[in-house]
């Protein structure tokens, strides 16, 4: 266009809704995990679009089959079969070790079905009265954005002003296996838990939580939803954030890096005892499963099962978290996460996240702060070890520039 990142800000400044707070950078173009903003500078991407983009930006096997599904056929609506819908969802029950998927577009509309099938679950297969199903999520969630789901968001921010609220949610705290056990009643039908806390700051639960989580939902006849969503698809070092504690939940909920980055992609994915209680016209999406966005999920797929971006990731990531464990007490206070995926809560006397983000920016390297003074740290899984190194230098810069 010609214009300069000044004027392209503040156009956007006039004319969108001020619901985001974006770092001062316009980006013109990405390859792998590199970005160029409008007026050639490049940066390091080390949020990869809170984990939509895990194979980087403009992954050449995806790239090839949205081109190809692009020019064959883009959009059918659930109206009509198309090629590519029963292989995608096979392929994907098959990667998930389920039965059956039930596509959607982004993650808060997967949330969404997610509650939608614990609850018809739980009246027609449990025999909660009518009326009655309730969920227990975690305090300091983040499921997305949606009347029902902000709901049983305990961040003020996300809640405020957005009543009346859906009941039917019961919060505990997060890693507490005492405080869920003593929420789940005879009408409770599903525990909805992200195994690792994004949003939250990268939490990791202690360990046995996750196991406890599965073995009391066993025992008590209720659905454990695993909200993979920004956790799962090798971004931990394994297909799923479940894995690492060996546990395996009744529903997986997924999103982000399903789309490859490309379209969005969200699933639902289960046994065939939950999502088989789903009959014609008691939900849907016109865009879900869309030809476009199955020959894409395809392709993830395809490359998750090959494994090499979950070792990637496992192998980067001890690398990123034994590099950043020794800042800690060097401007760093506490460092979490698994695989390439990290919370690291700065010193607030260095400043707050949004300065230390702004400060990375100005060196050529985009991350995003969550809360005070964390930033997260989640690079491709196709970064490079030289250049995530060259991202841990500036980090280390600007610490000590303090
Ligand atoms: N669930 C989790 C764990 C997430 O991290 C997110 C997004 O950050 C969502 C759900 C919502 O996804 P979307 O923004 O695609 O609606």
């Amino acid at each position: 266009t010609g214009r300069s990142s000044m004027e392209l800000i503040s156009a956007a400044e006039e004319h969108s809704a001020h619901n985001y707070h974006p770092l001062p950078v316009v980006i013109a173009s990405a390859r792998g995990a590199w970005m160029t903003d409008v007026e050639g500078r490049r940066y390091l991407d080390m949020l990869a679009g809170y984990s939509a983009l895990n194979f980087g930006h403009g992954h050449p096997r995806l790239i090839a089959e949205a081109h190809a599904q692009l020019n064959r056929l883009t959009l059918t609506s659930r109206a009509f079969h198309h090629e590519q819908f029963a292989d995608f969802c096979a392929e994907l029950a098959e990667l998930c070790g389920m039965d059956m998927v039930l596509p959607m577009n982004t993650g808060a509309e997967a949330v969404e079905t997610a509650v939608k099938t614990a609850r018809k679950w739980g009246y027609r297969v449990k025999g909660v009265p009518d009326g009655r199903a309730r969920i227990v999520v975690a305090a300091d969630n983040f499921h997305g954005r949606t009347t029902t789901i902000v709901s049983f968001s305990t961040d003020e921010e996300a809640r405020r002003d957005y009543g009346p609220y859906t009941p039917g949610f019961d919060i505990v705290p997060y890693g507490d296996l005492d405080a869920l056990a003593a929420a789940v009643t005879e009408d409770t039908v599903a525990v909805l838990l992200e195994p690792i806390q994004g949003e939250a700051g990268v939490l990791v639960p202690p360990p046995g939580y996750l196991p406890g989580v599965r073995e009391l939902t066993r025992e008590r006849g209720v659905l454990f939803i695993a909200d993979e969503i920004q956790s799962g698809l090798g971004r931990t070092g394994r297909t799923f954030a479940c894995e690492h504690e060996g546990v395996v939940p009744d529903v997986y909920v997924l999103g982000k890096a399903l789309g490859g980055g490309v379209v969005p992609v969200s699933a639902v994915v289960s046994s065939r005892e939950v999502l088989g209680v789903f009959r014609p016209g008691e939900h849907g999406s016109t865009f879900g499963g869309n030809p476009l966005a199955c020959a894409v999920a395809r392709e993830v797929v395809a490359m998750l099962r090959e494994g090499d971006h979950q070792r990637a990731a496992a192998d980067l990531g001890d690398h990123l978290h034994r590099e950043l464990a020794l800042l800690v007490g060097n401007g760093v206070l506490e460092v979490r996460g698994r695989g390439l995926w990290a919370g690291v809560d700065i010193d607030p006397a260095l400043g707050t996240g949004r300065e230390i983000s702004e400060r990375l920016m100005a060196r050529g390297v985009l991350v995003k702060d969550t809360h005070g003074s964390t930033i997260r740290l989640a690079p491709p899984l196709v970064v490079s070890k030289e250049d995530l190194d060259h991202g841990l230098d500036q980090l280390r810069a600007v610490l000590a520039s303090q």
